[in-house]
């Protein structure tokens, strides 16, 4: 099923886009939640990472090359930031597009809430 990301792929709706070839797709989260929140996604249609195959390996490697590319782009790279994928539920997933978060710019604290 497709979702909102593939309409940023096709150029449908508006994004911001910092990096495109021809597997991946990076452009600025719309509720950015750091100074540097950019989301980086395949291509392919891919609805989460349960769902991911051997065949998606060139892609999903990529997302991570990108990453460190952006980083470094956006002068991040060396104070460190955070690359987060959520699935399902209980990952807190709402768009059913697999994506890479890219967060940075300021400490972010730890990685889960402590109770
Ligand atoms: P998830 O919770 O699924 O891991 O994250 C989905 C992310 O997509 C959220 O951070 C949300 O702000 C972002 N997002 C949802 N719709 C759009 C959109 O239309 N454009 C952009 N640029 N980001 C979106």
């Amino acid at each position: 099923m497709s979702t909102i990301f593939s309409k940023i792929i096709a150029k449908e709706i508006p994004a911001d886009i910092v990096y495109e070839d021809d597997l991946v797709l990076a452009f600025r989260d719309i509720a950015p939640q750091a100074p540097t929140h950019i989301l980086i996604i395949p291509k392919r249609e891919i609805a989460s990472a349960n769902d991911v195959r051997a065949d998606d390996e060139a892609a999903l490697g990529r997302l991570f090359t990108v990453a460190a590319k952006i980083a470094a782009e956006d002068g991040i790279a060396e104070d460190g930031y955070r690359l987060i994928v959520n699935c399902n539920a209980h990952g807190g997933q709402e768009v059913f597009h697999l994506h890479m978060h890219l967060l940075g710019g300021r400490s972010l604290g730890p990685m889960l809430a402590r109770k």
